[in-house]
């Protein structure tokens, strides 16, 4: 069993102002500052990436976005590349988020585009993949995910697949409280290891596998025993301090 460091990573969605971020980036860097054995990342919006460069660029926090076009440049009005990223200090990139598939209608074709460039440029991708409440009541929820990381990943080599953490996120938990079982996300992220696996044998024990969904610092222990989940993407919980703060610590 490959030695996988696990990751706690906020998705502060769209929320906070610059002032908010910078304050959220003062009050948090002390109360995780003895943290050396995960890393943590905050996934912030566009607007706060440069105050997150200001504050975190030197701590052991890490910056991400939540999205990023699939072209280094261009005529792509309204679009953010990821050369304007990394110019951020960011070192991760959220892709493929549901409530991107959903409202933004990203397909797979894109996504699986997405990644590709994300790699290319040195930044981390954090696949998000998940089933909606209907594929889970009808007992499709694993052949769907499977099927989603099967089509976001396959053009990748093993060198740049083993960069990837791929965010198991069942829509239906996300923002509503309701958790996945434990056991329910170890066999769906069990799953995503295997279809690792079937793209690239030598990388599925390497790559990190996140669950997503109305996690807290009450259940992030009992998520984080699980075999084959390596951590968390984090969204109500990331966005106080020191709720996050307390979440990390517990993942621990
Ligand atoms: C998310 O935004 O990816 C997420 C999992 O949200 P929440 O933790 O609020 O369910």
């Amino acid at each position: 069993m490959a030695n996988r460091r696990p990751i706690i990573a906020g998705n502060w969605k769209m929320y906070k102002t610059s002032q908010e971020a910078r304050d959220f980036a003062l009050s948090i860097q002390e109360k995780v500052e003895d943290v050396t054995d995960l890393d943590m990342v905050v996934c912030a919006p566009f607007t706060a990436l440069h105050i997150l460069k200001e504050e975190l660029e030197e701590s052991i926090i890490h910056i991400g976005a939540q999205n990023m076009y699939h072209e280094e440049a261009g005529a792509y009005t309204g679009e953010i590349s990821p050369m304007m990223l990394l110019d951020m200090a960011c070192t991760y990139v959220i892709i493929g988020h549901s409530e991107r598939r959903e409202h933004m209608k990203e397909n797979d074709e894109i996504i699986a585009k997405k990644v590709k460039m994300a790699l290319d440029k040195g930044l981390v991708p954090i696949l998000c993949v998940g089933e909606n409440l209907s594929m889970r009541e009808g007992g499709k929820a694993i052949g769907f995910v499977r099927g989603q990381v099967e089509k976001n990943l396959m053009d990748l080599t093993p060198t740049e697949l083993r960069k990837v953490v791929v965010a198991y996120e069942p829509i239906w938990a996300i923002g509503t409280g309701k958790t996945a079982s434990s056991q329910d996300a170890q066999e769906i992220c069990a799953g995503i290891r295997t279809t690792i696996a079937g793209i690239s044998g030598t990388v599925a024990q390497e790559i990190r596998i996140l669950y997503g969904g109305s996690v807290k610092s009450s259940n992030i222990a009992e998520i984080m025993a699980q075999p084959d989940i390596d951590g968390a993407l984090v969204g109500g919980a990331s966005l106080d301090p020191q709720g996050f703060a307390e979440l990390i610590h517990n993942a621990r």
